[in-house]
């Protein structure tokens, strides 16, 4: 079959739907400076599979006593996915996969000369004689097996289409075709893909080198390729894997393809993510901060009038929700619609000022947040704003077990004084304040991300914090050198916006 005589994806029988395999935990964990905890690895594993993926590659089991252990514990949570591990062209990595109790193997051959010959040091027809006997030995012993030619992307078709026909005929469940160091474009990758998928199941492996890993597996699946291998949020060696969330959203949105549950994706992003160390990009498909968010102008006036007006799918799907942000792009129709769902009204004159003020900090290079817009309106409604919390006193100290801070706050004019411990002095900071306040409001902390505005150990750190109670949402900003200062001055402007648009105060008793 060639190319060109493909049907387009969404004329291909896809009535099975599209498998995914994720190898976040192994190709993500390759990823330079990732290392993750056995624990971590366990509870992403069933974060994996409460999300429906299939295939959970758990890692490498010939990487050495630790890594063993953590598969056995992925394999002992006896998820509804098939766990396996992946294996070199070894015996020996077969064993040492079965000692972990997988339920199959991602078995690795050389395809490309310079695998077969200059890192194998082998010849084709030996390699071929020796992936054969390793598939018979591993099915032998009850594993599921799928063949990944390594390097397949700058392999002679011919020979890969050799090498996976004798894996198959050894009794292989699948072959994966495998774009090792994303070089393929989309028309190699469409006639290796039909070239395998011709030959029996097969699973596409693609990275992106190229920006290319999304179209050569769409590109796979419509050659034939029935499995999709990828990782959380596209972590992985060098540019990474196919991001697992944008192979779903794209097979559901653009064919009516379902793969997992689309409502776990960000959730699962964010632990990837917190986990790993390795953060989104803003503007990263499906789970970036800003993929729902809208700030200018004439896109938030849109999307007040249609939320569909400038987003291909509601936010909903993936777990998420629509923000609209106030910056310099911001418009009448934005501005009036975020300060209408915090219960205030403005009169048209003090709307254009309340406009013409969050403009001015917009331009100054500023994201203005709620707190800051709440603070606008009434400074031009000339309605004062009176605090109920307010910080008197902070102390932290660090370098003791466990780490321990005191706060000392007004609230509603009577001091209150709170100690209590955490990971560091930040969070036995954050957990004093929100223990001391507990009687006025439950409210969760649910973003908190810092920045270093200029370098060096005495660079001033600006702190945001998103906290939210019921429905309620805040967003503060707050800037110090002192981060623990930082951090709570955010934290107590969030709950005081949030204490003061709740109910009255319940009295402290105690
Ligand atoms: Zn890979």
């Amino acid at each position: 079959m060639t190319g060109a005589s493909l049907p387009p994806l969404d004329a291909t029988d896809l009535d099975d739907g599209v498998k995914l395999l994720d190898t976040t935990l192994r190709d993500g964990e390759q990823a330079p400076g990732v290392s993750l905890t056995s624990e971590e690895k366990a509870h992403i594993a069933r974060k994996l599979d409460a999300a429906g993926i299939d295939v959970i590659e758990a890692g490498s089991a010939c990487t050495g006593d630790g890594e063993r252990a953590t598969i056995e514990r992925v394999t002992a949570l006896d998820l509804s996915a098939r766990v396996t591990s992946f294996c070199r062209g070894l015996q020996r990595d077969v064993d040492l996969a079965l000692d972990c109790g997988v339920d199959g193997i991602d078995l690795v051959v050389p395809a490309s000369d310079r695998h077969v010959t200059g890192k194998v040091d082998t010849t084709r027809e030996a390699n071929v004689a020796r992936t054969v006997e390793l598939v018979e030995y591993a099915t032998d012993h009850g594993l599921w097996v799928e063949v990944i030619g390594e390097d397949g992307s700058r392999a002679d078709l011919d020979y890969l289409e050799r090498l996976m026909a004798a894996a198959l005929d050894a009794g292989a469940d699948r072959v994966c075709y495998a774009d090792t160091v994303g070089h393929a474009t989309p028309e190699r990758t469409r006639e290796c893909a039909s070239t395998l998928a011709d030959l029996g199941p097969t699973s596409t492996h693609t990275h992106d080198d190229l920006g290319l890993a999304m179209a050569n597996a769409l590109v796979s699946v419509a050659a034939g390729a029935d499995m999709v291998h990828g990782t959380v949020n596209g972590i992985g060696e060098r540019a990474g894997n196919v991001a697992l969330e944008e192979v779903a959203i794209a097979l559901d949105h653009g064919y009516d393809v379902a793969t997992m549950d689309l409502e776990r994706v960000y959730d699962l992003a964010q632990l990837v993510a917190n986990r790993t160390g390795i953060p989104l990009a803003p503007n990263k498909a499906v789970v970036g901060e800003n993929a729902f968010t809208h700030e200018s102008g004439i896109h938030t006036d849109g999307t007040l009038k249609d939320d569909a007006m400038y987003e291909p799918y509601p936010p909903e799907k993936v777990g998420r929700t629509r923000r609209l942000a106030l910056g310099k792009h911001a418009g009448r129709a934005g501005i009036e619609a975020a300060l209408d769902e915090r219960g205030v009204s403005v009169t048209d004159e003090e709307l254009a000022e309340v406009v013409a003020r969050v403009k001015a900090i917009g331009d100054r290079g500023k994201r203005v947040t709620d707190a800051d817009l709440l603070t606008i309106a009434e400074s031009v409604r000339g309605t004062d704003y009176d605090r109920r919390v307010e910080l008197l006193d902070l102390t932290a100290i660090s370098g003791v077990n466990p780490p321990t801070a005191s706060v000392r706050l007004a609230v509603d004019g009577e001091e209150r004084e709170n100690a209590s411990t955490g990971s560091g002095p930040v969070d036995a900071a954050m957990n004093a304040v929100v223990e001391a306040l507990s009687h006025e409001i439950e409210a969760s902390l649910d973003s908190y991300h810092v920045d270093a505005i200029t370098g060096g150990t005495d660079a001033v750190v600006t702190v945001d914090v998103e906290m939210s109670r019921d429905d309620e949402t805040v967003a503060v900003t707050a800037s110090d050198s002192d981060i623990t200062s930082a951090s709570v001055t955010a934290m107590i402007d969030a709950m005081d916006r949030l204490v003061a648009s709740g109910e009255e105060p319940v009295p402290a008793d105690d």
